[in-house]
């Protein structure tokens, strides 16, 4: 048989697994990959993203390791690209490379007092809860008695949630220790969750807004004037096939709920938009305006008002959405915080590729990384088949990562950690205790390398 083709691929996340996945199932021609990650630890959002309590969701990870025990599958986890092997260097070793690095950042708001103490963008909270080695030194104050999240997504409903249970909650769970701690002894009685347009533009989708209505400490609570629509979203919610006429039924049965006086309380609002972040050295208290609904470029758009209010609160998390980060030598549209592409090929560079949120954009569930993914590699096969791809020369990454003194961490190495947390987590009733450290993940990581 031919020498397999030798395909790189870039962010072990959901993207990445699917990507590998389509690639290794390839006999014309047939495919070795090496799936690199910047973090010893594979499966990205799935290990640093989903909430703790959504250990059904988590399960998709038993897919990426059937995946993983596939011939021809290697993973260097540890390996930053772009810092200590750059594009071009892939290049000379791999026939194609494709990214699936995600969306690593946050969008700002853009509004004075973003970055008082006390207010943060809502993925540094969700990668501290779920144990993200570089985020273990932030100190979040939970001790004032109302917080507020910005953003009407599902990572939004996530921070409102965990900010929400109680300890019998947290306990099956793998919350990082500190993370548990700070929310069972947290002093939030209120959390404000604020939406800039109305109801039936929310963009959580109905699953996780139901669980809002679930929980053992917190009562859910909705103004039914929020609930008034106008004519323009009545009209859409009738052209609505599935989510938005769900959620709105749910937030009416919310509304109409009396409190059952649980000690927690989560309050959705809507039609507001934060326009200052106000307080003397720290967060005090957020500035609001009211918006309006206008037709804009064929959507409703929130147009501010001129109503305003504060409401005190010691906490902010703004969640409106990720934004990708450009890879140096490769490619990037700053606007759109995507690599540009067509079909998963990346626009101006040869042999490269792209799957997942750096390819569309930080939307969609973890599912529909697979069609995207799959998608990329039928454009990256095609150009095999088609002798785009060339041989490429150089030698294994293993020697040149060696070379450079990178303690990259081998697939075993990653199930080493993984038995370890399980292990740790079993007696306690939880599905592992994430091991948190950099020094820990790579000395347990390392502790069964092969390559060197
Ligand atoms: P998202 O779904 O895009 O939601 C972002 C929210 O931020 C929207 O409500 C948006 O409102 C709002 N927003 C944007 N700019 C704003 C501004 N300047 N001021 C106020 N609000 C603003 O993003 P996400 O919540 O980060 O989630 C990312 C993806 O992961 C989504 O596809 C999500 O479904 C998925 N996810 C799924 C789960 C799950 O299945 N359980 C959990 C977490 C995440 P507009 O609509 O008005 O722009």
């Amino acid at each position: 048989m031919s020498e397999p083709l030798r395909v790189a691929v870039v962010g072990s996340g959901p993207a990445g697994f699917y990507a590998s996945d389509a690639l290794l199932r390839s006999d014309d021609p047939p495919v070795a990959v090496d799936l690199l990650d910047r973090l010893p630890t594979p499966w990205g959002l799935v290990r640093f993203g989903v909430a703790p309590d959504h250990e059904n969701i988590k399960a998709v990870s038993r897919a990426f390791e059937k995946t993983a025990a596939r011939p021809g599958f290697r993973f260097f986890g540890n390996v930053d690209v772009g810092r200590v092997v750059s594009h071009a260097e892939l290049l000379e070793r791999y026939g194609a490379v494709v990214y699936t690095v995600g969306a690593q950042t946050d969008r700002h708001l853009g509004i004075p007092g973003e970055d008082l103490p006390g207010s943060w963008p809502a993925t540094a909270f969700v990668a501290w809860y779920n144990g993200h080695p570089d985020f273990q030194g932030l100190s979040f104050d939970l001790s004032g008695e109302r917080a507020v999240v910005v953003g009407n997504g599902n990572v939004a409903i996530d921070c409102a949630r965990m900010l929400a249970l109680t300890a019998a909650e947290l306990a099956p769970t793998d919350t990082v220790a500190a993370a548990e701690r700070a929310i069972i002894d947290s002093g939030i009685r209120e959390i404000v969750m604020l939406g800039r347009r109305g109801p039936v533009q929310a963009a959580f989708t109905p699953p996780e807004l139901q669980e809002l209505g679930e929980l053992a400490g917190a009562d859910v609570v909705v103004d039914p004037h929020d609930l008034e629509l106008d004519p323009a979203s009545a009209d859409a919610l009738e052209h609505d096939r599935e989510r938005a006429r769900r959620n709105v039924e749910l937030l009416r049965e919310f509304a109409g709920r009396p409190p059952k006086g649980l000690p927690r309380r989560i309050v959705l609002r809507f039609l507001v938009s934060p326009v200052g972040i106000v307080g003397s050295g720290r967060v005090e208290g957020v500035e609001l305006v009211r918006n309006e609904l206008v037709s804009e470029r064929g959507r409703l758009a929130a147009r501010p008002t001129g109503e305003r209010e504060t409401i005190p609160c010691g906490l902010v998390l703004r969640s409106v959405g990720y934004l990708g980060v450009e890879l140096p030598g490769v490619p990037f549209d700053e606007e759109a915080g995507v690599m540009p592409n067509e079909d998963g090929r990346v626009s101006g560079a040869e042999r490269t590729y792209c799957a997942g949120w750096i390819k569309r954009g930080p939307s969609g569930v973890i599912g529909t990384n697979k069609k995207d993914a799959v998608e990329t590699v039928e454009a990256l096969l095609a150009d095999a088949r088609a002798g785009k791809l060339g041989a490429p020369s150089s030698a294994d990454l293993a020697g040149l990562l060696d070379e450079r003194g990178v303690l990259f961490v081998e697939y075993e190495g990653w199930q080493a950690i993984d038995a370890a947390e399980r292990s740790m987590g079993e007696p306690l009733g939880r599905p592992r205790v994430k091991v948190t450290g950099w020094d820990e993940l790579l000395a347990t990581g390392r502790s069964v390398q092969s390559s060197s």
